[in-house]
C-alpha cells in the first residue's frame, strides 16, 4: 500500500471530540480547549524490547501501546481526548498486520471517545510504535505524585502481577493450557486503564496518584520520593489473581512487586475520604484495596517499607531483588 492510501485508510470519518479543530490531513493538527488544562504524554514500544511477535499480535501491539498512554493520563487525573501515532515499519510487514495495529488502537480509542489526529510513517529495521496522547483535566485539578500526607491510606486498583504472569504463560506454556490462564493473558494483552474510576473521584480534594507500569515497588517509591514521605505497605494485602498461585512463591513475589504493565493505579488518600473513594469504586465497577499507610516517622527519609512474614523490609524500587537478600 502507498503511504497516501495507508493514511487515507486510517483517517477517521468523523471526530468525536469537539475540541479538535483539525485532525489528519494537513501539516499538523489543531486542538482548542480554552477552559481546561491539557495533559500530554508519549510512550514508545519497540519490537523485541517491549514485545515480541511471538506473544503479541499486531492488534494487541496497538491496543497495549495506546493503553499505556491512557493510563498515564488517568494517573494525572485526566480524560484522554486525542492521539498521534508515529510508526516505524519494517519492509516485510504486511498491510494487513499494519491495519491490525490500528484496529487495536481504535477499539480502545472508541471506548474512551478519543480521536486519531495525526502521526508519521517511516521505514526502518524494527517495528516501533510511538504514541502521543492528549488529555484534559479541569483547571488546576491535575493529580500529582507529591501530594501524599501523613496518615493517608495507600490503595491500589484491580490486581497486581497479572500482566507479568500472563506474559510468562504466553512464553512458556503450550497453547492447550491457555484457557486456564485466559484472565491473566487478557491482563497482559488488553490492559484496562482506570480512567472512569479516577474521573469519578474528581470531587475528592486530594489524591496522590501513579500508574503501575513498572511494578508497585517502583511506583510506591516514586510517590514516597515526590511527597518526601514514608509509605508502609503490607505484602499480604496486595491483591492478585488466583492464577498466580500455580507458580512458585518467589515468582509470585516478583510479579506482585515488580511485574510490569498492570496499568493499575496506586494512590494515597486522606482516611476521611476513604468511604467516598470506595463508593466511587463501586459505581465504576472497580476493585480498590487498601494496602498500607503513609506514616509519620521523622527518623526516616522518604522510603517504602514492606511488611512480610512479620518482618519489615525496605522496599527498593527494584523491589524483589532486594527483598531476597
Ligand atoms: P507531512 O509531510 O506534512 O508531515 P504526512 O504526509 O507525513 O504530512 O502526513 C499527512 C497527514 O497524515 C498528517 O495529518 C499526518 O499527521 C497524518 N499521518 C501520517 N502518518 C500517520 C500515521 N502513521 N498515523 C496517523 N496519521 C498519520
Ligand atoms: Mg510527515
Amino acid at each position: 500500500m502507498k503511504e497516501f492510501d495507508f493514511i487515507k485508510s486510517i483517517t477517521p470519518k468523523t471526530l468525536k471530540q469537539p475540541g479538535i479543530i483539525k485532525g489528519i490531513g494537513d501539516d499538523a493538527a489543531i486542538l482548542r480547549y480554552p477552559y481546561e488544562d491539557m495533559i500530554v504524554t508519549v510512550d514508545t514500544m519497540v519490537e523485541s524490547v517491549h514485545f515480541s511477535k511471538k506473544t503479541t499480535s499486531p492488534f494487541h501491539i496497538g491496543y497495549r501501546s495506546l493503553a499505556a498512554n491512557i493510563s498515564d493520563i488517568a494517573a494525572m487525573g485526566g480524560k484522554p481526548a486525542a492521539y498521534l501515532v508515529s510508526i516505524i515499519i519494517p519492509k516485510d510487514w504486511e498491510d494487513k498486520s499494519l491495519n491490525e495495529i490500528y484496529k487495536g488502537m481504535s477499539q480502545l480509542a472508541k471506548e474512551f471517545h478519543m480521536d486519531l489526529i495525526g502521526g508519521d510513517t517511516v521505514d526502518g529495521k524494527q517495528l516501533a510504535v510511538s504514541i502521543t496522547v492528549f488529555g484534559t483535566v479541569p483547571r488546576d485539578k491535575a493529580r500529582y505524585r507529591n501530594t501524599a500526607r501523613d496518615g493517608d491510606i495507600v490503595f491500589v486498583t484491580g490486581t497486581l502481577g497479572g500482566s507479568a504472569c500472563g506474559l510468562h504463560v504466553l512464553l512458556n506454556k503450550p497453547a492447550c493450557r491457555y484457557r486456564k490462564f485466559q484472565r491473566v493473558i487478557n491482563k497482559h494483552q488488553m490492559p484496562a486503564p482506570r480512567v472512569d474510576f479516577i474521573q469519578a473521584c474528581q470531587s475528592l480534594d486530594r489524591m496522590a496518584l501513579n500508574d503501575v507500569s513498572d511494578g508497585i515497588a517502583n511506583e510506591a517509591n516514586e510517590i514516597a520520593e515526590a511527597s518526601n514521605k514514608v509509605l508502609y505497605l503490607e505484602y499480604d494485602k496486595i491483591p492478585y489473581k488466583k492464577e498466580l498461585l500455580h507458580f512458585s512463591e518467589e515468582q509470585q513475589i516478583e510479579w506482585k512487586l515488580s511485574g510490569g504493565e498492570d496499568f493499575e493505579i496506586v494512590g494515597t488518600i486522606a482516611e476521611k475520604d476513604w468511604t467516598t473513594l470506595k463508593e466511587k469504586a463501586k459505581q465504576t465497577n472497580t476493585n480498590v484495596t487498601a494496602i498500607g499507610k503513609v506514616i509519620n516517622d521523622p527518623n526516616k527519609n522518604a522510603s517504602v517499607w514492606l511488611k512480610k512474614d512479620g518482618k519489615r523490609h525496605v522496599l527498593q524500587k527494584s523491589g524483589y531483588t532486594h527483598l531476597r537478600r
